[in-house]
């Protein structure tokens, strides 16, 4: 559906309309000009060779001393949804299954598929605020499950997992020995305090990217932490596949990380005025939807709303969302993505709320 809805998009675009789009979640920001001179300058100094399918020296140290481990417990993957498939592929290839909350991101039900093995889905609610029933969630899990994956803060719904409901999977998870990848690209730039699930024990996997966090989402560097075996594993399948991110890019992404502060503080400000913005908007329309806690989305509800018909009916009047079944079991929700200039996002939102009235 999400594709059906670009394609129309594109369709109408090319008829002359004007379409805001709101649809998926690449940012209208541009890369920071610092981050871009120094791709350049790493690029002039001959830094366009082939090099380590781990990544630069440097720059894992400097992810290492972030997250409080050793070099040895992080790959540079070319965007995090590499370092995503790449660790399914390895733990699930061949079958098993894997468990995870929805409303989700389809890219891992996609990849369990091409895997061979079989996604297990918890639905959580928007009336008990997206909370993980752990009894329920336990209830899922069977000799079988080789891995669950958490998205924290959650595509589509932008909320962070209560700490406590965290714990709570974390103990169920290790009680069975059980890894989690942890999906925490939008955790750097979340607008409330996100527990990570590299402050627990157990053999997890942390998952996340400079795509979001320094608007880089076309330059294609993310990066995995996890144990040594599984970073070898992971680097093995680098070398026969994509070799390694550029270094060039590796040597921006260092860049970035050392103006962190300066580059970041800018972007989480202009999405946290878009989010509030947003709720305002909605709010008044009566949509049902819970704060963001992270940029990037939100996910409203209205009751008896045909979201798929809805998005489809929306791109007349010059807007595109995404349906809630692209997310799960969610007909009555949609998607927006707070992606587009403030001011194009303010007559798409009057839009959608005119729409749903
Ligand atoms: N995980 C989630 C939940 C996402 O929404 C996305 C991007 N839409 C990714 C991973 C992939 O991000 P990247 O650009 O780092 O590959």
């Amino acid at each position: 559906m999400l594709y059906e809805i670009n394609e129309k998009a594109i369709k109408l675009e090319n008829e002359g309309k004007k379409i805001i789009k709101l649809n998926i979640g690449d940012p209208d920001l541009e890369t920071p000009p610092e981050i871009v001179e120094a791709a350049y300058e790493a690029m002039k100094k001959g830094k366009t060779k082939y090099a380590s399918a781990y990544g630069e020296k440097k720059l894992r140290e400097k992810l290492a001393a972030m997250h409080g481990v050793s070099a040895d417990n992080v790959v540079v993957t070319p965007g995090s949804k590499w370092g995503v498939f790449a660790t399914m592929f390895l733990l699930l290839r061949g079958g098993g299954n894997v468990v995870t909350p929805t409303p989700y991101w389809t890219a891992y039900e996609l990849t369990a598929k091409t895997l061979g093995a079989e996604t297990r889905l918890l639905k959580t609610e928007l009336d008990d605020k997206w909370r993980i029933d752990l009894e329920a969630f336990e209830r899922l899990i069977d000799g079988n499950t080789r891995m669950i994956i958490l998205n924290n803060p959650n595509n589509p719904t932008s909320n962070v997992i209560d700490p406590k409901v965290l714990d709570g999977v974390v103990q169920i998870a290790n009680a069975k020995k059980i890894p989690i990848l942890s999906d925490e690209v939008y955790g750097t730039i979340s607008f409330v305090k996100t527990k990570s699930i590299l402050e627990y024990s157990g053999n997890h996997v942390m998952i996340t990217g400079f795509s979001k966090m320094f608007t880089m989402t076309g330059w294609r560097i993310g990066y995995v932490v996890a144990s040594k075996e599984l970073i070898d594993k992971i680097a093995k399948l680098n070398q026969i596949t994509i070799t390694n991110v550029p270094v060039f890019i590796q040597d921006a992404a260092l860049t970035a990380l050392g103006m962190h502060e300066q580059l970041t503080k800018g972007i989480k400000m202009e999405y946290q005025e878009r989010a509030n913005m947003a709720c305002k908007i909605l709010a008044k329309a009566g949509l049902e939807f819970t704060a963001p806690d992270a940029p990037f989305y939100v996910f409203p509800r209205r009751r008896g709303l045909d979201s798929e018909r809805f998005a489809l009916d929306l791109l007349d009047k010059g807007v595109a969302v995404a349906p809630g079944t692209s997310f799960g079991d969610y007909r009555e929700h949609f998607r927006i993505s707070l992606t587009a200039p403030r001011s194009d996002i303010e007559t798409a939102l009057n839009r959608i709320c005119e729409a749903v009235r």
